[in-house]
């Protein structure tokens, strides 16, 4: 591990915690695939980090956003084939065939040009087709999967290696995501008529422990992979979240009563108090809707609230109760005594904003020895 001492804010790395959070998920479903979803820097995990870590868990394939992304999986050194999720532009498709990466197909144009860049590389190109069944983001609407199915059995460069969907309110609206479901076991059936799919996948993190889709054989894994399931479950309480956020203390004063704190003084003491400065802000990716929102931090063993507006590169603490606070002590930012939960609560947001929030300029130090 290296040293942090001079960090002053570092995000610390469980990869065990990942592959434990997998073991409970294969546990829940033996008979399924299992993607963990890499994109966006891992959701805050490090990519490369992430994916080296992961390459030997006898998973298919890593689920990325970008050419550049799986780029990055692939100059990490894995074996694991990128999968990337959404749609791509004409002119990415070259690198996909070239290093057959696994892309969604959603209309029958995307699918004569990359059948012709196959001819042309002399290469297969292993595509998922991709169906709408209401997210309204990616996909065949169900109308076009007739012309879908008469057409790909002709692309003799294409193998059409899968299906998916994604829905769109797994924890919300269980009525309209059993008719998704169905949705997509109709739209199974109607194209296997044609061809046959290896990986047939519908659910990710909401999902996964909730719902059952006999059709399905893989589930793309984001949220949960990092340790926190979005819907209740008996499983929920074996997931261990991975990420630990922590700062140091840059400085220590007391200031007198009736003295503003921070950018435009919503604070202002009501007393002598002790304050802490410490070394992380919203340019990190401590978010500045987490100003004023009693946010705080756990240090030397207690909580400290975050006082007046979180600015680009510091916060300021009240550790007036603190016996003994030194420049140099460790802050957890978010964690075990934080739980990001309580960071998207106070700031109004999802979990994966909290997380996917943290920017490059905090180092990723990884416990099981991985490089970031
Ligand atoms: C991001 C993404 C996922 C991962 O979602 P989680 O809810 O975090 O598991 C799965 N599938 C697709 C298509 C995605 O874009």
């Amino acid at each position: 591990m290296p040293d942090t001492s001079l960090y002053r804010a570092w995000a610390q790395i469980d990869t065990n915690a990942m592959k434990h959070n997998l073991r409970v998920v294969r546990r829940a479903m033996p008979q399924h695939a299992l993607m963990p979803i890499v994109k966006a820097e891992a959701y805050g995990h490090g990519l490369e980090g992430v994916a080296r870590a992961l390459d030997d868990e006898d998973v298919p394939f890593f689920g990325v956003a970008t050419i550049a992304e799986a780029a990055r999986v692939r100059d990490a050194g894995c074996k694991t084939c990128p999968f990337i999720l959404g749609p791509c532009f004409p002119a990415e498709r070259e690198a996909i065939v070239q290093n057959e990466w696994r892309a969604a197909l959603s209309d029958p144009a995307e699918a004569e040009h990359f059948n012709a860049l196959g001819k042309l590389y002399g290469k297969k190109v292993h595509l998922h087709v991709s169906v709408d069944t209401g997210m309204g983001r990616a996909g065949l609407l169900p109308h076009g999967l007739g012309e879908m199915a008469d057409l790909l059995p002709r692309l003799e460069h294409l193998h059409i290696e899968g299906i998916y969907s994604h829905l769109s309110a797994a924890s919300e609206d269980i009525a309209f995501t059993h008719r998704q479901i169905a949705a997509f076991e109709q739209a199974v059936q109607q194209l296997s008529q044609k061809m046959s799919f290896q990986y047939r996948h519908l659910c990710s993190s909401s999902g996964v422990f909730n719902y059952k889709v006999p059709c399905t054989n893989m589930v793309r894994l984001g949220r949960i992979l990092y340790g926190y399931s979005p819907m209740p479950s008996p499983y929920n309480k074996e997931l261990q979240q991975a990420l630990t956020l922590f700062s140091r203390v840059t400085l220590v004063r007391t200031l007198p009563d009736n003295h503003g704190v921070s950018y435009e003084h919503t604070y202002i003491t009501t007393a002598p108090t002790r304050v802490a400065t410490i070394g992380i802000g919203f340019g990190d990716g401590y978010l500045h809707y987490l100003s004023n929102t009693g946010a705080r931090v756990y240090l030397n063993g207690s909580y400290c609230p975050v006082l007046g507006r979180v600015t680009m590169d510091q916060i300021m603490v009240d550790v007036t109760h603190l016996e003994h606070v030194v420049p140099g002590d460790v802050a957890e930012i978010m964690g075990p005594n934080v739980p990001w939960q309580e960071l998207t609560a106070r700031a109004h947001t999802i979990p994966s904003n909290v997380i996917t929030s943290i920017s490059s300029r905090v180092p990723r130090v990884y416990l099981s020895g991985e490089e970031g």
